[in-house]
């Protein structure tokens, strides 16, 4: 096969591995290359290792991008239904975790197992271990120069993804070779990742590591409801990953921590039953006790000090402002803890630049870019790798 093959995969990850299925499929030799010594390690760690493989809800809606409409097309003609025919098809159990989420029974190494074999059974070719040191364009198609010698194809896929997790051999290709070729980057940046606090709120968090809270988080426009989690160097958990995907450094992120419940009233009700009942003890009885403790204590985590006196010492104005600054507490993050926990990068390649329909450059005939290397990220939940499908299928039957 190798010797000429019609079409180069760069990236023998989630999205290149599909793409190269698809074309093998339609009768396209194929050869992937990759410098791992594995396919799809990103895969195998993901969604705790059982692999969150879809998201049956993955509308654009839930999707980042300067262009919002782009995953439109490959997100309709290749959907979580047709990803989840293919994992029956290969007898995998899976199972709906929440939110829409399917997850493996068993392992993600299903999921890899089940790319690997519908790639052998399509006739592609996997190079691992094989670095890319230049690449270039010629009248005929590509050239690449890679540690394993030179090759050539008339039309090029590029998949190697984005920035998250360098330990795992993350790299910037994707962006050099598409600078290269003349088409924009918008400015790729962590997301899906935890907050970082200043050593202030740092110091008013401490001791609570490890304190979840079901919570409202909003960053600019985009709220999410999910766990909050306390953390040694600020916060995490679902809610706060969503949210920091829309997060510009900087700015305030709120959070509500008693969503479901009026809280001033709360507390304007429990003084007129409970009087002699002490502040800390109600709050208590709606947020994880640690918690309240520590917001009643000095320095409080809430934002302010709030004093713990019984309720009926307390006006309720005063309740009222303890209520308000709960369900709108306000933390400015000190950053995140970048690339090395990240679990997507945002931004990429510049849609402007590619086809919807085909994830080819409008400008360089045979050059396509799919899955996280494309300014197109997903919420947390499945929706990133729907979107390495759906991109690496269209372009598979354009190739
Ligand atoms: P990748 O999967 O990153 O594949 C890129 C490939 O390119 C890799 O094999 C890499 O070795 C190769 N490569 C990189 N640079 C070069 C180079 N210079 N030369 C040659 N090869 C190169 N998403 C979900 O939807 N559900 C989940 O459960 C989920 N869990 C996750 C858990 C973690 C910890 C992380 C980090 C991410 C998770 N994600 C999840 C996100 C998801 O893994 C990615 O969005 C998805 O893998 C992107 O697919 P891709 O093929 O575009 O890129």
């Amino acid at each position: 096969v190798s010797s000429s093959p019609d079409v180069i995969v760069i990236g023998a990850g989630a999205a290149g591995l599909f793409t190269a299925i698809a074309a093998g499929k339609r009768g396209r030799r194929v050869v992937v290359v990759d410098h791992a010594p594995e396919a799809g390690a990103k895969i195998l760690i993901s969604g705790g290792g059982r692999c969150n493989f879809t998201n049956v809800d993955a509308q654009p809606a839930r999707y980042l991008s300067a262009n919002p409409h782009f995953c439109i097309s490959a997100l309709r003609r290749y959907t979580p239904r047709d990803f989840l025919d293919l994992v029956e098809r290969h007898g995998i159990a899976w199972h709906e975790k929440k939110l829409g989420q399917l997850f493996c029974d068993s392992s993600a190494r299903d999921i890899l197992g089940m790319l690997l074999a519908e790639a052998a059974d399509a006739g592609v070719e996997l190079r691992l271990d094989c670095a890319v040191r230049d690449v270039q364009g010629t009248e005929g198609g590509f050239v690449l120069d890679t540690v394993r010698g030179r090759m050539a194809a008339p039309k090029l896929v590029v998949a190697t993804g984005g920035l998250s997790i360098p330990k795992m051999g993350a790299t910037d290709f994707a962006y050099r070779l598409a600078k290269q070729f003349g088409l924009n980057v918008v400015t790729p940046r962590p997301g899906l990742v935890p907050f970082t606090f200043t050593p202030q709120d740092l110091a008013r968090t401490q001791g609570l590591s490890g304190v979840a809270l079901d919570a409202v988080v909003k960053a600019g426009k985009s709220a999410f409801r999910e766990a909050l989690l306390i953390t040694h160097r600020g916060l995490s958990g679902p809610s706060i990953l969503q949210a920091s995907s829309y997060w510009q450094p900087g700015h305030p992120v709120t959070v509500d921590l008693t969503p479901d419940l009026d809280l001033a009233e709360h507390l304007k009700a429990a003084k007129r039953a409970r009087p002699n009942a002490e502040l800390k003890t109600i709050l208590g009885d709606v947020l994880p006790r640690r918690f309240a403790e520590r917001l009643c204590g000095e320095g409080g985590a809430g934002g302010g000090e709030v004093e713990s006196r019984p309720l009926r010492d307390l006006s309720d104005k005063a309740l009222a402002a303890v209520g308000e600054q709960l369900r709108r507490w306000t933390v400015v993050p000190a950053g995140t803890e970048g690339y090395r926990t990240a679990e997507v990068t945002v931004g990429g390649v510049d849609t402007n630049d590619l086809s919807s329909k085909t994830l080819e450059a409008k400008a360089v005939p045979g050059l396509h870019f799919v899955g996280e290397a494309v300014d197109v990220t997903g919420w947390l939940g499945g929706y990133n790798f729907q979107w390495a499908w759906s991109s690496g299928w269209v372009a598979g039957q354009a190739l």
